[in-house]
């Protein structure tokens, strides 16, 4: 503040008043007017004549007001009052004129003297009214300055917040930060705090907190609600608390106890933070070193400095929303890898540099080999832990950040690999990825191998944008997986006509059923020792129009992949029933008709209805009807595969294990099931003469079968040699082309003998 000012004399003092007037008749009268009969008087003269020893006098400060006349010997007119006005702006100043002199004191008044009065027109009374009047009125014109001057300061800083990065890009650590620091320096207090609400309301952490003295932040005290209830309840009512000294306020008493004394604070002004038509926090402004009175300007400062923190926190939540949202539309939920949106974008832009730097770019499509499987053995979320798993380790076999792993769809995963420079780069990748997954994957207490088909596109060869790219390497794998799964593709321009051979495919299965395209072939099933036929197998053919007969290979996993073999397993054993049905009633031996069943129609409700449906339709005692299962088929879901086993057992139906051998092979496992009948699988019987290995095999399971009480057969015997061993070794009954092809029932008929 000037020195120069005394802030009035409001204390009792005489008012301090300088008369500038050269004419010592005229100061005389003024001092005879404010001192009437020379008594003690509310006023104390000083008297100069001219200009340069009244600025003196002035400099030395303990002057409340001036009485001016404008003509004196060292300066003159409005000039006298426009020097003594810059140099001590903040003193009132009243103008002494004569009668012909009355425009100049106008001008004066108009350029911010406080009053002008006329000499010889004036009597005590009125001059000392004059006086008072001006220097109350030029002490309210100060504040207002003043208030004006922070006011504006104040907007200064809001204005600057409120452009600040923080604010808008939602760091709202920093934001607070700047907000703290900022709020500190303007009010000029020695600490800033921003107190934010805990969820339930009842706590309250500090999210920032601002020492001017130290100039330093900190963070994450908290205050309880409870311990400060008038306060709390003050808070929530107002848009302030201005506290000018918190020993004496009812709302803050309850402080002086506690920390807030303990740092020294006596004067506080807090504003509560409003989110949402909410009170979500409080910023307050602590003033230590004794009470303050806080100004109106001040207490809406504080207002809008808790309005831009609410703002900082919006823009900060609108963030997490956003990111959010972006998670959602570009990340994939269960693995956190990249979906298709991303990598997709991420494609073309790879595709863009790879054209300017003139580098290749590959996409490997990878299929996870039987998945569908061990997800159905898993469950759910065991697949799902498992497929997090895969995600996880593709990503670590891969070496580079600019490599974009991502999943797709259920067990297909794409990795973009960016700017490489030739062809066998991306083989390499492959390998090791392959190399990779050669390590078991541990789900609880299970250990699953897990490999993948991978077809592999090349930009530019392959393809020149995203999509013809994707399409190619989902070829490419598709081919893979044709090829025996767990090797890699690359793509040739003739995989697309495979591709649509497999839509003609499945369009063309859908229609088979209604079409009557689907045969049964059987094949007998011969007892070793005599040589009869005691059942035969149902093997299914599909007579397509054009492509002519086809092999179940060929259909049987695409109708499984659609679910189409539900209802051609059903066809299957209804024909196969009404068959058998029909050669008893032709006057054959009895012999039991063996059907295959897919793991797809066991996850089916109603298979035991299905089967018995079969029978009734056909009059068919349940005795004369075999059904073979896989043993993965059985591992999947054992509790209800036990259950549904049971109840076809219970109706008379027969079991049998196909393929026996290139699961999980464990007999005492399959003790659990009502089983009635193994078949040893084709590819132990192939080598059995020549593989050693093969051989003791095949022994070991035809004797721990039978220490089991199961029956054996052994499937597709082709030669006298593999018939002798069997024959030596006990085997039970045998199947294959030595004896007789699958053949149409019309043949088959040839074969059974009458009763
Ligand atoms: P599978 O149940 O193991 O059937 C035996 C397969 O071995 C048949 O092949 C049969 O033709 C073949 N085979 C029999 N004897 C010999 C032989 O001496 N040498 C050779 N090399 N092969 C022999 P097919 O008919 O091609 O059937 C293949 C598979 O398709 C079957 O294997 C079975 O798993 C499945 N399948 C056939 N019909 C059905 C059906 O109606 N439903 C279901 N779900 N699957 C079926
Ligand atoms: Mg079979
Ligand atoms: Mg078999």
């Amino acid at each position: 503040m000037c020195p120069n000012t005394r802030n009035g004399a409001n204390d009792g003092s005489p008012i301090q008043v300088l008369l500038i007037e050269d004419n010592p008749q005229h100061a005389c009268l003024v001092e005879a007017m404010l001192a009437p009969n020379g008594r003690d008087s509310a006023f104390a003269l000083k008297c100069e004549r001219r200009l340069r020893e009244s600025l003196e006098h002035l400099a030395k400060g303990n002057t409340d007001l001036i009485l001016l006349d404008l003509t004196l010997p060292d300066s003159n007119g409005l000039d006298t009052f426009l020097k003594l006005q810059s140099e001590v702006p903040e003193i009132p100043i009243v103008v002494l004129t004569g009668h012909d002199d009355e425009e100049m004191a106008l001008e004066a008044v108009r350029q911010g003297a406080q009053d002008y009065l006329v000499k010889g027109q004036v009597d005590g009374k009125v001059l000392s009214h004059v006086m008072r009047y001006a220097i109350e009125r030029k002490r309210a014109e100060e504040q207002l300055r003043q208030s004006e001057q922070r006011l504006q300061k104040h907007n200064k800083v809001l204005v600057e917040l409120a452009k600040s990065r923080n604010l808008a890009t939602g760091s709202l650590n920093l934001a607070l930060r700047e907000i703290t620091k900022a709020a500190a320096q303007t009010l000029d207090v020695e600490r800033v705090v921003v107190w934010l609400y805990d969820q339930d309301h009842k706590s309250l952490r500090c999210a920032n907190l601002y020492e001017k003295s130290a100039d330093a932040h900190s963070e994450g005290r908290r205050l309880e609600v409870t311990k400060y209830p008038n306060y709390f309840q003050a808070l929530e009512q107002g848009r302030f608390i201005a506290v000018d000294d918190i020993q004496t306020d009812e709302r803050t008493k309850e402080f002086v106890e506690s920390e807030a004394s303990e740092n020294g604070v006596r004067a506080l002004l807090d504003a509560p933070i409003r989110l949402g038509g909410q009170t979500v926090g409080i910023i307050g402004h602590r003033h230590v070193d004794g009470p303050r009175a806080w100004t109106s300007e001040e207490q809406n400062f504080a207002a809008s400095m808790a309005d831009l923190v609410s703002l900082a926190m919006e823009a900060s939540e609108r963030k997490r929303a956003e990111e959010r949202l972006s998670r959602l539309a570009y990340y994939d939920s269960l693995t956190g890898l990249p979906n298709r949106t991303l990598f997709m974008d991420r494609l073309n832009r790879a595709m863009m540099t790879a054209r300017q730097k003139q580098l290749l770019l590959a996409v490997l499509f990878l299929g996870l080999d039987h998945f569908k499987r061990i997800n159905d053995t898993l469950g759910h979320s065991g697949g799902d832990d498992l497929l997090k798993a895969v995600g996880d380790r593709l990503t670590s076999a891969l070496r580079y950040t600019t490599d974009t792993v991502s999943r797709i769809g259920g067990d297909l995963f794409v990795v973009l690999l960016s700017g490489i420079l030739k062809t066998e780069n991306a083989i390499k990748v492959t390998e090791r990825i392959t190399h990779a997954f050669k390590k078991p994957f541990l789900v609880g207490s299970n250990e699953f191998f897990l490999s993948f088909s991978i077809g592999i596109s090349f930009y530019p060869t392959d393809g020149r944008d995203a999509t013809t790219l994707l399409k190619n390497a989902d070829t490419s794998m598709f081919r893979a997986k044709q090829q025996g799964r767990n090797n890699y593709q690359l793509y040739s321009p003739s995989m697309n006509a495979t591709a649509l051979e497999r839509l003609v495919l499945e369009n063309s299965l859908r229609h088979a059923i209604e079409r009557d395209e689907f045969r049964i072939h059987y094949q007998p099933i011969v007892h070793l020792a005599s040589g009869a036929i005691t059942a035969v197998e149902a093997l299914l053919r599909w007579e397509h129009p054009n492509l002519g007969l086809i092999a179940p290979a060929e259909f049987i996993p695409l109708a499984e992949e659609t679910g189409l073999i539900v209802p051609i397993g059903e066809w299957v054993l209804d024909t196969a029933c009404v068959q058998n049905k029909a050669w008893q009633s032709a006057g054959y031996e009895p012999i039991k008709v063996s059907v295959n069943l897919s793991a797809r129609q066991f996850q089916q409700p109603g298979l035991v209805e299905t089967v018995q449906n079969a029978l009734q339709k056909a009059r068919l005692d349940p005795k004369y009807l075999e059904l073979e299962l896989t043993e993965s088929l059985i591992m999947q879901n054992a509790e209800t595969t036990v259950e549904i086993l049971r109840q076809l057992s219970d109706m008379g139906v027969t079991l049998s294990i196909d393929d026996f051998g290139t699961g999980y092979s464990s007999l005492n496992y399959l003790k659990r099931f009502p089983i009635h009948r193994l078949k040893i699988d084709r590819s132990f019987v192939h080598d059995l003469v020549t593989d050693p290995d093969d051989a003791a095999i095949v022994k070991a399971i035809i004797s721990m079968a039978h220490s089991l009480k199961l029956d054996v057969v052994a499937e597709s015997v082709e030669t006298q040699e593999q018939l002798e061993f069997l024959r030596q070794n006990g085997c039970d009954k045998m199947q294959g082309f030595i004896f007789s092809r699958p053949v149409p029932s019309e043949v088959l008929t040839q074969l059974l003998s009458r009763k």
